[in-house]
């Protein structure tokens, strides 16, 4: 996630303009690299009073926000600094204070939205901590009232009113059930450090959304304002608004939602009817393929791996993009109803940019011998290398018919262009994908920092680049978008694989493990080719012999990270991701139209989330060249 809207910014490092009615406007920022400490913004105000005057004091403020869109992290910070200025208050309150104005701010949406199509989020450290007798299970902890902690309360209030409630934390858990269609607004109850990330993606998305932040982030028997977390829970409409006059913002939820519902198996045979025909595998119920026709059965397996899991990004880039190019009523509030007007053949656009990208997994898997994918074990795993590999190929052809069969829908210069574009994103990602199996086959594993990039920029880019500018040419010409789009896609994508890379060095130690193992099985990263440039010989060699060094991965792996440490390499990483993000940034706030640039704003912040940890404690040093 961006800093601007990931993290709490710091004075003065937010480009912040004002209109000339006061409104912040959004600017990039200057620097990001130096925005990452946050932990002194997340104080809470100690006495209940203090958080009285405070809440009041959004309410107010809250009015002459600007409710046509989602505010922004920043226009959050702008609004809570002013407010901490004229109420003489420590800059520490500042997190705190932008949960409770978010959460004026959409006291009126959430309230126009019935409560048996809200979602309650409780965390599980409110519970009684020694006596709880509640067990986890896959929706997060299963309270069982026993009354020893105000969950039972909050979850009993809440269910009567026809509530779902989750007692869990994390933002991908919600954004599923978000997408998934089963509610339209989220209350919850969280410490600081979750609410600013977890809850970040819900806001950005437009989505709904209170919040009462819990009085410690200490994990462990929290407590939380019960008062007010009952109040949130029933909030509701007062009598001066009517359901009809409430100004609800723009939303990406429902293209997320179309994205989504593509793949549902109707919508799937529907848009992509199977020609094979014979039962799909789930009406098989488990008993694989043999009871299929022999030349039915690629069909089938495609079909069925096209509708498992994933997040479906690049399919809602090319409805989004589409949509910011015809009015940006899928944007809308009420965008549902108006995506169920879209044109069949820009679905099958963004189904042929998910059919590309499903195959591109076959394949990855088969490369790195992954075992399982979505929780299920990987296609060449479950029906054997050849299968896979050809299965794999029959969606890349799938993919390319998905436009072509559309020429009379789409126009056949539309079409030919969509396929072009199509076939150089293709090619570009198997360049990517083909330089960094030769590196991880080479012996020597030398590798200079801009080869890195390189290879960065060819596999993450062209998709983005292509489900962008797919979805824009199903609404017109982009020529003019074309030149500006591609290199934002660039360094979106860069921006994102270092991110990436840097990821696995954070986090849980199995994970340190598997990623180190990776880096010296292994992926030409840029952090390896950076240490390898700053490192002085003997080092370097030493990081070299690692590869084969015949020791313990937990050894080697620690002594890598030493070493990536002694270079600087993680400072860097951070800085060249800034670097990219600036850049992406800058290019987005200057696309034109304005429902274009949303769509691009609104990608930086979620594509570039940066580690929870990202290094509080990082000494930066001045940035090499
Ligand atoms: S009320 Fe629920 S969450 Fe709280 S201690 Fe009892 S079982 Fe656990």
């Amino acid at each position: 996630m961006s800093k601007r809207h990931g993290e709490f910014s710091n004075t003065g490092l937010v480009a912040q303009e004002r209109s000339s009615e006061g409104a912040a406007v959004r600017t990039a920022p200057e620097s990001r690299t130096a925005r990452r400490r946050t932990s002194h913004l997340k104080e809470v105000p100690s006495s209940r009073e203090l958080r009285d005057q405070l809440r009041s004091r959004c309410r107010i403020a809250v009015q002459s926000m600007d409710r046509c869109q989602s505010p922004s992290k920043d226009e959050l910070e702008a609004n809570a600094r002013d407010i901490l200025a004229e109420l003489q208050l420590s800059e520490g309150y500042l997190g705190w204070t932008m949960v409770i104005l978010s959460s004026e701010f959409w006291r009126d949406q959430v309230a126009a939205v019935p409560p048996e199509r809200r979602l309650l989020l409780l965390p599980h450290c409110l519970k009684h901590a020694e006596g709880c007798p509640a067990d986890y299970d896959q929706f997060g902890l299963d309270c069982e009232k026993c009354g020893a902690c105000c969950i039972a309360d909050f979850r009993t209030t809440a269910e009567e009113m026809g509530y779902k409630v989750l007692v869990a934390e994390g933002s991908p858990i919600v954004m599923k059930i978000i997408v998934s269609g089963h509610v339209d607004a989220i209350v919850g109850v969280a410490c600081l450090n979750v609410l600013e990330k977890a809850i970040d993606k819900v806001l950005l998305a437009g989505v709904p959304c209170m919040a009462v932040p819990l009085l410690s982030s200490d994990c462990r028997d929290t407590s939380v304002d019960e008062d007010w977390v009952q109040e949130m829970i029933h909030v509701q409409q007062d009598d001066s608004h009517q359901d009809d006059s409430v100004s609800r913002s723009a939303t990406f939820m429902h293209l997320l939602r179309a994205a989504r519902q593509l793949f549902e198996p109707q919508e799937l045979v529907r848009l992509v009817p199977r020609l094979r025909g014979g039962p799909s595998l789930d009406e098989l119920n488990g008993t694989g393929i043999a009871g299929l026709e022999p030349v039915a059965a690629t069909e089938a397996i495609a079909h069925d791996f096209l509708g498992q899991g994933g997040k479906y990004a690049r399919p809602f880039i090319t409805l989004a993009a589409y949509d910011a190019m015809t009015g940006a009523q899928g944007a809308s509030a009420d965008g549902a109803s108006h995506l169920s007007k879209m044109p069949d053949a820009v679905r099958r656009v963004a189904l042929s940019i998910e059919t590309f990208h499903k195959a591109s997994l076959v394949h990855d898997d088969i490369e790195d011998d992954d075992q399982f994918r979505y929780g299920i074990p990987t296609m060449h795993r479950a029906y054997g290398l050849p299968t896979a590999i050809n299965v794999g190929d029959y969606m890349i052809g799938l993919g390319y018919r998905l436009v072509s069969r559309d020429l009379a829908a789409l126009g056949s210069d539309v079409a030919g262009e969509i396929l072009d574009l199509l076939a150089d994103a293709h090619l570009r990602l198997s360049e990517g994908q083909g330089a960094e199996l030769l590196w991880r086959d080479a012996r020597d594993k030398q590798l200079s920092p801009l080869d890195a990039l390189k290879i960065y920029a060819l596999k993450t880019a062209p998709a983005f680049e292509a489900a962008l500018l797919c979805g824009l040419r199903c609404a017109g010409s982009i020529s003019a978008l074309q030149k500006p789009l591609k290199q934002f896609a660039k360094h979106l994508g860069v921006a994102f694989q270092i991110l990436n890379d840097l990821k696995d060095w954070h986090g849980d130690q199995d994970n340190k493990l598997e990623s180190g193992l990776d880096t010296l099985g292994g992926r030409p990263t840029v952090l390896w080719a950076w240490a390898l440039e700053k490192l002085p010989l003997p080092q370097r060699e030493e990081l070299l012999s690692l590869v084969d060094s015949p020791e313990e991965p937990a050894a080697r792996i620690a002594r890598v990270e030493q070493l990536y440490r002694e270079a600087h390499v993680f400072e860097v990483a951070y800085q060249l991701v800034d670097k990219y993000q600036t850049r992406a940034e800058k290019i987005a706030n200057e696309i034109e139209p304005p429902e274009l640039r949303r769509l691009l704003v609104y990608l930086v912040d979620t594509v570039l989330e940066r580690p929870a940890d990202t290094a509080d404690n990082l000494v930066v040093p001045s940035i090499p060249a």
